[in-house]
């Protein structure tokens, strides 16, 4: 089987997709002909939907939030908070998923660039800050308000909107010496960028998941299957 070495000089930026959630159960875009769980993203993920429809995106990202807390993490997240623990320092992890996987596997240094299904905030640029919510909301008149009078909204970013994070993304992107890119298709921009700028860099870039991805080329090294199969005993930590 494939191994990719990590020295002591090395520093490691992972990048993860719906596909590292996949084997917890949690449908990805892809394997759903584009849908995701059944629905049109410009019916639910998009600020004309929420504009248009507010209780219809809340139904979804209720369901969503279901269906993540009945989710376990898989040897796929565990193995990469287990690559973590032996790389202090040396190690961050940003996720265009907004399901809470990779924290209940013990991931510590990570960034949610699409949000977080977990939280909610109001829909106006107040400044207010995002809250925890973990609730399933049946009905849009449940849905609280924040103290400017905005209803709140998923903390989610919806397509068309600017991902959150970015200047602190691109400083781990520059600084890192390897990128493992883990079950995402390289089609939701600017993620799909990310394996370009580490290349620019010089770093080594890896892909894991089941089907080479749409930016295959820019990587140095394609490893082709699941990531709860592939991810654990793939990394051999140089002292
Ligand atoms: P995508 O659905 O476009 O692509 C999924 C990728 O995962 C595919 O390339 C597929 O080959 C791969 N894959 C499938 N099974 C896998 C496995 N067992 N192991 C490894 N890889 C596997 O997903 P994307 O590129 O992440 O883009 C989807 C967007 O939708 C993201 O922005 C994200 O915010 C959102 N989303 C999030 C979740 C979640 O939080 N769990 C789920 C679906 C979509
Ligand atoms: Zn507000």
């Amino acid at each position: 089987m494939d191994s990719i070495s990590i020295a002591a000089t090395d520093r490691v930026f992972v990048l993860t997709g719906a596909g590292i959630s996949a084997e917890s159960g949690l449908p990805t875009f892809r394997d759903s002909d584009g849908l995701w769980a059944g629905y049109r993203i410009e019916d639910v993920c998009t600020p004309e939907a929420w504009q248009r429809n507010p209780a219809g995106v809340w139904a979804f990202y209720s369901a969503r939030r279901a269906a993540a807390q009945q989710a376990k993490p898989n040897p796929g997240h565990l193995a990469l908070a287990e690559l973590e623990s032996r790389l202090p320092e040396r190690f961050f992890l940003c996720t265009q998923n907004v399901d809470d996987l990779h924290e209940r596997a013990g991931s510590v240094n990570l960034l949610h660039m699409h949000g977080e299904l977990a939280k909610s905030r109001c829909e106006n640029d107040c400044g207010a800050p995002p809250v925890e919510d973990h609730a399933v909301y049946a009905s849009l008149s449940d849905v609280g308000r924040c103290a400017c009078g905005g209803l709140l909204r998923p903390h989610i970013v919806f397509f068309d909107e600017i991902p959150l994070g970015m200047e602190r993304i691109e400083r781990e992107i520059l600084r890192a010496t390897l990128m493992v890119v883990v079950g995402t298709s390289g089609s939701v921009y600017p993620a799909a960028n990310f394996v370009h700028w580490a290349r620019q860099n010089g770093a080594r870039t890896v892909y894991v998941g089941p089907e080479a991805p749409l930016n295959a080329a820019a990587f140095t090294h394609v490893v082709e299957g699941k990531a709860g199969e592939a991810l654990p005993g793939l990394f051999v930590v140089e002292a």
